[in-house]
């Protein structure tokens, strides 16, 4: 079972995405993450992308289809979630592709839905666990014990260079010119199925997990 986590920066697909990690197994492809991991390793594709992402523009085509179709091919498992990825209508074609040649194909399109001073709010108190990957928030998800991780314990926080409001602004408007016409796209295939992302993050779980059944 493949599926798409498709919404704006802040709507929580990497939330999500990690608890359907954690209980079914499947393998969650986060362009942003492998990027990120790129600029941090000190690649030649991670120096080029760094300026980019820290303006909140989006990189290109090319970058990202090429880490998907090299995760694709090497990676096997209980399915793959696509998490900010993809953002173009060309990613859309290219993965639909991809799939097709592995004998694929696409389950669903889950599209999060969130008003855009909500996005305002979660984006600019957010951070992560540098240890084990877990998203907190300073208003909504406090660690329970201030600076350690609930849950591993490592005190390593980090705040993402982008999630500031210049960037996000970029990123707003990067996701309605070029991302948002996937809704129609997907909603044309039949694929699409939106959930309330303004709810409980349990609730977004749990509405999740009845669409996939
Ligand atoms: P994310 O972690 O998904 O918010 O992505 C962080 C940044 O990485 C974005 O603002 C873009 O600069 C870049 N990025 C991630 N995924 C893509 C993609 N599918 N297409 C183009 N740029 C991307």
């Amino acid at each position: 079972m493949n599926i798409i986590l498709l919404g704006p920066p802040g709507a929580g697909k990497g939330t999500q995405a990690r608890h359907l990690v954690e209980t079914r197994g499947m393998i969650q492809l986060s362009t942003g993450d492998m990027l990120r991991a790129a600029r941090s390793s000190g690649t030649e594709m991670g120096k080029k992308v760094a300026a980019i992402m820290d303006a909140g523009k989006l990189v290109t085509d090319e970058i990202v289809i090429g880490l998907i179709e090299e995760q694709l091919t090497t990676q096997t498992g209980a399915g793959f979630i696509f998490d900010g990825f993809p953002r173009t209508l060309a990613q859309a074609d290219a993965l639909a592709a991809l799939l097709a040649k592995l004998g694929q194909s696409l389950h669903t399109v889950i599209e999060i839905r969130v008003d855009d001073e909500a996005l305002v709010d979660r984006i600019s108190g957010r951070f992560t666990c540098g240890g084990c990957g877990e998203v907190y928030h300073d208003k909504t998800k406090p660690t329970k014990v201030d600076g350690v991780c609930d849950n591993c314990g490592s005190t390593e926080m980090v705040r993402r260079a982008d999630d500031n409001a210049d960037s996000l602004r970029t990123r707003l408007m990067e996701y309605y010119k070029k991302t948002s016409p996937l809704i129609g796209y997907y909603y044309a295939k039949g694929d699409l199925r939106p959930v309330n992302g303004l709810a409980d993050i349990k609730e977004v779980t749990a509405s999740i997990e009845a669409i996939l059944g």
